[in-house]
């Protein structure tokens, strides 16, 4: 993607910071032309942007847009939606399909689900379902809460409504339903004995929804979820099955049931020869099949279309070695060669591209709150004959460390902070003198960093001291509430400041949340070619500095959290849902607007997740309140308000706020 299609044009005078830095720099260092693939920039601001639509003049300022919420007491963490964002995804989706098939004169056309399990968020819901109208765009839903869903909002007679996951009979019977109510109602059997039960749900066939059979197909996926496929997944139907399922469906002469075969072999699925593989065995299959009943219309190949998280274009677990019309291309030509060789119509097309469709669409943008470590302040050092021996060295080898014996003089730097902290350990120094030692042994530390640096030679085995040199970076947000899948499965996520893109970024951090978790904590950052373990940032200047100059927030986006991750996350130390906003940028004007805000959860709604009733726990304070009173500790009017702080904590945000 072109450079001058991400700096928006929309925006003035470009006040560059630096002569040597410009927002290029920053584009190319966060990665912005890669994973953001024209829909996230940076304006000659210094910006982050979002372009929801693709189109580089509809465009919304990042930073600006929190600026105005913090106006509003609206703040961060806070997760921003573009709906748009979906709706584009949608399209090029359909449109990347279409070019496909009329490519390759395929004599099907396409019709996809939305995997409701990826996103049930009811705004995410509601746009898909709206943006996908035209294109017949279905549901897919894995257990009952999702099906309760689906039933209510689906209302396209045309468009597909998938019942996939484990069916108890009530399941089942609500599939039924789904189909009296003249829904196109497939229920994919997953296991042997559901075609059997749903059989035995009515006499009448025309009660019943069609039918589909997942199968267990030979070919697995590639990537972190490639366990999940091949021969002992825990899903889908064995050959046997299928055919005892055939013979089942025969006896009933419920054959013209048979509609769909379907597989899914794992998300994220990196590398499209997988992907080439499982739809040729399983167009395969479907030519079989449909040689014993050639009602057999739809052949699904489930999910895993793969986002370039990482924007390396590769088969790296965070990435995918094709684009969305290299899928499209490959899936449509396998179909018709197999079905061209076999004589049997092309099947409608389905995908269940969960993923692939809602990733983008949303991002968290959190604050720092703090950095650290400080600097140790060196120029009080003044050593007399007290200062023992290894602190002494320390100091020497600072002021005579050069190009020439940085290595050496590094080796000696090591014993002697050992020294030091063994020697602060038997009770032979001094708080002051530990933290000089220290001190003393970071800056060496940051030299030797820098004559590597200039040499060019920085080797693998000096990694640990880049990580020991970077600055931990606080941040207003849980690991484990927004971001679950970098702490379980190692997924990493675009991160990127969203201002000072026009200054050159003068630090190496790592993240921290604020949670009480040694694991909330993000370690490791997309990059195209290397494995990078520290984030470029700028330093901060907090309120109340030394320099007392006003600074404004810093703020950070986690960017392509759309998909899985705002369901899976979970409460840990109770830190609970974040602020959404939803963004819309009108086409014509150029200018965004929020039509919706939910607050976060608060403390009081927390609790309750854990069962707690707040009127309980209003009772048991005001108890506690009331004897204080009784034994003369407080008086009635300190009661009052310390139970009125109480109710306000109960009523706040769980994240850090003033
Ligand atoms: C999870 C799931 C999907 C979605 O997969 P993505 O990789 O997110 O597209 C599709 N189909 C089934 C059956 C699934 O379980």
């Amino acid at each position: 993607m072109a450079i001058e299609t991400i700096v928006g044009p929309r925006v003035e005078t470009p006040p560059l910071a630096s002569s040597e830095w410009s927002v290029m720099d920053a584009v190319k260092l966060y990665g912005f032309d890669t994973w953001g693939r024209g829909f996230f920039g940076v304006n000659p601001e210094g910006h982050a942007v979002v372009q929801p639509t693709g189109d580089p003049r509809v465009q919304a300022d990042l930073y600006q847009l929190l600026a105005n919420l913090r106006e509003r007491q609206v703040l961060t963490p806070l997760i921003f939606r573009f709906p748009q964002l979906l709706a584009r995804r949608i399209e090029e989706l359909h449109e990347s399909f279409a070019r496909a098939i009329k490519e390759f004169n395929y004599q099907g056309h396409y019709q996809g689900v939305f995997p409701i399990k990826v996103n049930q968020t009811r705004n995410v819901v509601q746009e898909i379902h709206r943006a996908g109208r035209r294109y017949n765009y279905g549901f897919e839903v894995g257990s009952k809460p999702e099906l309760a869903a689906a039933l209510a909002i689906h209302d396209n007679p045309n468009a597909l409504l998938l019942c996939n996951g484990f069916k108890d009979q009530t399941y089942l019977e609500m599939a039924c339903l789904g189909r009296r109510m003249g829904k196109r109602v497939i229920v994919v059997c997953e296991q042997v004995d559901e075609l059997p039960r749903l059989l035995s749900m009515s006499d009448r066939l025309s009660d019943l929804p069609e039918v589909g059979f997942r199968c267990r197909l030979y070919a697995r996926g590639a990537g972190r979820w490639e366990e999940s496929s091949g021969e002992a997944s825990k899903f889908g139907l064995s050959t046997s099955d299928i055919l005892k399922g055939l013979d089942l469906l025969k006896e009933r002469g419920a054959l013209d049931l048979l509609k769909m075969l379907h597989f899914h072999i794992g998300s994220q699925i990196t590398q499209v020869e997988r992907i080439t593989q499982a739809v040729q065995e399983a167009a395969r299959l479907y030519c079989k099949v449909y040689q014993v009943a050639d009602t057999l219309k739809f052949l699904n190949v489930g999910g895993g279309l793969a986002i370039d998280y990482d924007g390396s274009a590769s088969s790296s677990d965070s990435s995918a070695n094709y684009s969305l019309q290299e899928y499209c291309n490959d899936i449509v030509d396998t179909v018709r060669q197999v079905c061209d060789s076999e004589g049997i119509p092309d099947p409608v097309l389905v995908s269940e591209s969960g993923r692939g469709v809602s990733a983008y669409h949303s991002l968290l943008a959190v604050d720092v709150r703090a950095t650290g470590p400080e600097e140790v302040d060196l120029s009080s050092l003044q050593p007399s004959r007290e200062t023992p021996r290894p602190v002494k060295e320390l100091k020497w080898i600072v002021e005579n460390l050069n190009p020439k014996n940085f290595r050496e003089l590094y080796h000696r730097a090591v014993n002697m902070r050992d020294e030091v902290l063994s020697l602060f350990s038997l009770g032979y120094l001094s708080l002051r003198d530990r933290a000089w030692g220290e001190g003393l042994f970071r800056r060496i530390a940051e030299l030797v960093d820098f004559h590597l640096a200039a040499e060019h030679a920085r080797r693998r085995d000096t990694s640990h001291l880049r990580r020991y040199l970077s600055k931990k970076y606080t941040c207003n947000f849980s690991v484990f509430q927004s971001l679950p899948d970098f702490w379980s499965v190692g997924q990493l996520f675009p991160i990127a400041p969203l201002q000072r893109l026009n200054e050159r970024p003068d630090m190496r951090a790592l993240l921290m949340d604020i949670t009480c978790d040694s694991d909330g904590k993000i370690d490791r950052f997309v990059d195209a070619r290397a494995d990078k373990r520290e984030l470029e940032l700028h330093s901060l200047v907090f309120d109340g500095a030394n320099n007392g100059v006003p600074h404004g927030p810093y703020y950070l986006g986690i960017f392509l959290l759309g998909a899985y991750q705002d369901i899976m996350g979970d409460l840990h130390n109770l830190f609970g849902a974040v602020t959404e906003v939803t963004v819309w940028v009108d086409a014509a004007t150029g200018r965004w607007h929020i039509p919706n805000i939910i607050e976060g959860d608060t403390c009081g709604e927390v609790l309750e997740y854990v069962r707690f009733k707040r009127e309980d726990l209003r009772q048991q304070f005001s108890d506690q309140l009331r004897h204080l009173q009784q034994d003369g500790v407080i008086d009635a009017e300190t009661a009052g308000r310390m139970q009125a702080q109480y109710e306000g904590l109960l009523n706040s945000q769980t994240y850090l706020a003033g």
